[in-house]
Order: C-alpha cells, then sequence, then structure tokens
C-alpha cells in the first residue's frame, strides 16, 4: 500500500477546487476495467491536503500512478465531476459546516468547508497545474522518515461553545505538532470508543461517530456533542486501560498514515513507531489534559 500525500491549499476560502481537482484525476472510468482498476486507490480532500491511497506494492504501478494524476485533465471531466462532488458533499454538511465555523472561530475570516460551487474550469486546469507536480508530492512508504521525538505532553486552550445547525459542539484546541497531531487521533478513538460502550451497550442508543478530530495547518482539534461532555469528563480509567491494551496488541493492523502524512508534509519525517506506542501508553495522561479544557 502506498500513500500519497500533496500539500493543497484553499483557494477563495474554500476547498472545493483542490477537492474538484482530486476527482478529476481518478475520475475517468470508461470500462469494466477502468473501473475494477480504480478500486484500488482512493483519494480523499483535507482542509489543506490532499491524500490518495494506492493498493499495490509495485513500484512501477506507483511511478504510473503518479505520471496520471499529473498529466492535463480536461474541461469534459471537470464539468462532469463537479456534478458528483456536489452530490458528494451535500450529506456531509453537519461536519462541514462545523469544521467551517471552527475555521471561522480560530483565524476570523470565512471558510465554506465541504461546499460544492460554481468555478471557472480553467482556474481548475491551472490549480492542478499548479500543485500536482512530481516533486510536490510525499510518499508515505518510499519517503518515510521515522523520528522518535521528545514526548513533552500537549496542552489544550479552554474549550468554547460552537452552535452548530440546532446541535452545541464543544471544541478544544491544541498548538499543532508532532505529538498533538498523533494525540488527536488516538484520542479521537478513545472517545468515540466510550461513547459506543456507553450509549450502545448501557443505554441502547445506537452511537454514530459523535466527536470530531481535525486539523488546521497550525491546530489540532477535537469537537464533541455538548451533551455527551458530562459524560466523557467520568471516562473511567479502567476503560482508557483497556483500550490502551486493545490499540498496543492491534498496534500493526492499524492504520497511521492519517497522522503520518501531514507530518511529512510539514516537517519532512513522521513518528516513529516507539514514539506513537509511548503515546498511546499515556492515553490516560493525554486524556486528562483534554478533560481540563472541557467547562
Ligand atoms: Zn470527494
Amino acid at each position: 500500500m502506498y500513500h500519497i500525500y500533496v500539500d493543497t491549499p484553499q483557494q477563495d476560502g474554500s476547498e472545493c477546487i483542490p477537492h474538484l481537482v482530486e476527482h478529476c484525476v481518478l475520475g475517468n472510468v470508461k470500462s469494466a476495467r477502468d473501473y475494477f482498476s480504480q478500486r484500488r486507490i482512493s483519494g480523499e480532500n483535507y482542509t489543506y491536503y490532499t491524500s490518495f491511497a494506492l493498493d499495490t506494492d509495485s513500484e512501477e504501478v506507483l511511478n504510473r500512478f503518479l505520471v496520471d494524476i499529473t498529466a492535463p485533465i480536461s474541461p469534459e471531466i471537470i464539468a462532469y465531476e463537479a456534478g458528483v462532488l456536489k452530490k458528494e458533499v451535500t450529506p456531509q454538511r453537519y461536519f462541514s459546516s462545523l469544521i467551517s465555523k471552527v475555521w471561522q472561530r480560530l483565524y476570523g475570516t470565512g471558510y465554506r468547508y465541504g461546499t460544492s460551487q460554481r468555478v471557472a474550469r480553467n482556474r481548475v486546469i491551472a490549480y492542478h497545474a499548479a500543485h500536482y507536480q512530481k516533486d510536490r508530492f510525499c510518499v508515505l512508504e518510499r519517503d518515510s522518515r521515522p523520528m522518535r521525538v521528545e514526548l513533552s505532553g500537549v496542552s489544550y486552550e479552554p474549550a468554547f461553545a460552537i452552535r452548530n445547525r440546532g446541535e452545541k459542539e464543544i471544541v478544544s484546541v491544541a498548538d499543532f505538532s508532532p505529538e498533538s497531531s498523533f494525540v488527536g487521533g488516538i484520542m479521537e478513538k478513545l472517545l468515540d470508543a466510550y461513547l459506543e460502550f456507553h450509549e450502545r451497550y448501557s443505554q441502547g442508543e445506537y452511537s454514530y461517530n459523535d466527536t470530531l478530530y481535525g486539523e488546521f495547518p497550525d491546530k489540532v482539534f477535537l469537537s464533541v456533542e455538548a451533551k455527551f461532555v458530562g459524560l466523557l469528563k467520568m471516562l473511567p480509567e479502567s476503560f482508557a486501560e483497556e483500550f490502551v491494551r486493545h490499540t498496543l496488541e492491534n498496534f500493526d493492523n492499524g492504520d497511521y498514515a492519517d497522522s503520518d502524512g501531514p507530518l511529512m508534509l510539514k516537517y519532512g519525517f513522521c513518528l516513529s513507531e516507539e514514539s506513537k506506542k509511548e503515546i498511546i501508553r499515556n492515553c490516560q495522561k493525554y486524556y486528562e489534559a483534554y478533560r481540563e479544557s472541557l467547562p
């Protein structure tokens, strides 16, 4: 498996153009053969970068893929994928609008995350040409430089409340660092696991992913619906211990590319396995720092 990352900054207060470009470079499916060969490729667009996962061990396939996604995109595919994008983002409005509001609050500028807009095709073509260049791709399994870092803990700013589509969300923010980025992902897993455990098995309520972890170029945030804050503040130590045991036991099956990619883009290295395991082992300490931030 290869994970390919590329910096794709927002344009005009939105990541609509980068997201559309991600679709266009993958979208050319004309036959059953194309369809099945596309199934080993997936793309994902975030607030300031784009990632692709390529399910192969062949360096030749990887190199061909990198050539394909840098080839010029056509106006026809842009028009077609703009329609697909619109249908994709519509159901995700809750999280999209939450991310936009957190951005607005932190940076004071408007941001329309996860929206589809009318954009001129030549701007999409120009964006692709500027950002999809051979030397701008970071391929995790090829370029990875795992580093052991000195862990000093993560401190969250006091959480703030945001109204989002009729719900109240409580958002905690930490500065972006190699440590806080990985911790963000682990905390989200811990909190979601506890919400599922508690809601599903003691309240009989079906539980969705109720927490959201996200990142901007210099901030990592965790957001949770206000109605769960009281419960999450009482997450039992025994639950966190089981979480640590389970996560370490399954470490080799875990996919940590989500945090390795942004670190490679920003620092040129990712966290070593030892550092990640150390963070997981200290889960309780990180959880306490998060809890401190809550109202
Ligand atoms: Zn998409």
